[in-house]
């Protein structure tokens, strides 16, 4: 069994963030990363589950990821604001859960190093109802939500254009350096 879980960020019928920047959205972006990560970790997506809501579908995706246990479970979206100044990385912990701040820590330094974008703060996630916060609160393993970039900012989407390969390797960086947190 495979150690680690990776959740494609939203679904296949409500596709997140659009940048048109990149020309694409957070689950089909993610998807092509995710695609390159199938050697080191299981994939999971949010079902599509007609006439429910999305609290629902993400509570049928997280049972589903509960039945495994796995040392670490990372969720992919991007980030987008309605200000295209703002940029930079960022990761969502759990707020008391110490080894996944410090992977989140990591995580920011990372895509700086490796991509040249800005570190922003990291968003504790105290409550279910907090953007990410149900999907983290519900998680039973140790889970980080990571926005290595803004969709909506043209500099941080410029390091991302055609990155997917590139982005999947620095996941399965922060995997591997994971044991040593
Ligand atoms: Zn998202």
């Amino acid at each position: 069994m495979k150690k680690v879980a990776i959740i494609i960020g939203h679904r296949s019928g409500n596709k997140g963030a659009k940048s048109e920047w990149l020309g694409t959205n957070e689950y089909d972006y993610m998807k092509a990363v995710a695609l390159h990560l199938k050697d080191v970790a299981d994939v999971y997506e949010r079902p599509n589950t007609p006439f429910v809501t999305e609290a629902y579908r993400i509570k049928q995706l997280t049972n589903k990821v509960n039945k495994k246990s796995y040392d670490l479970v990372l969720s992919l979206h991007f980030n987008a604001f309605k200000d295209d100044n703002a940029h930079g990385s960022t990761a969502l912990h759990y707020v008391t859960n110490k080894r996944t701040k410090r992977l989140g820590q990591r995580f920011t330094q990372l895509i700086n190093l490796w991509f040249g974008v800005a570190q922003r703060d990291l968003i504790p996630i105290t409550s279910k109802y907090q953007r990410g916060g149900a999907l983290i609160m519900n998680i039973n393993a140790p889970a980080l939500l990571l926005e290595p970039f803004f969709g909506s900012n043209p500099a941080d989407c410029v390091n991302f254009y055609d990155a997917e390969e590139k982005y999947a390797e620095l996941i399965k960086e922060l995997i591997c350096e994971y044991l040593y947190l």
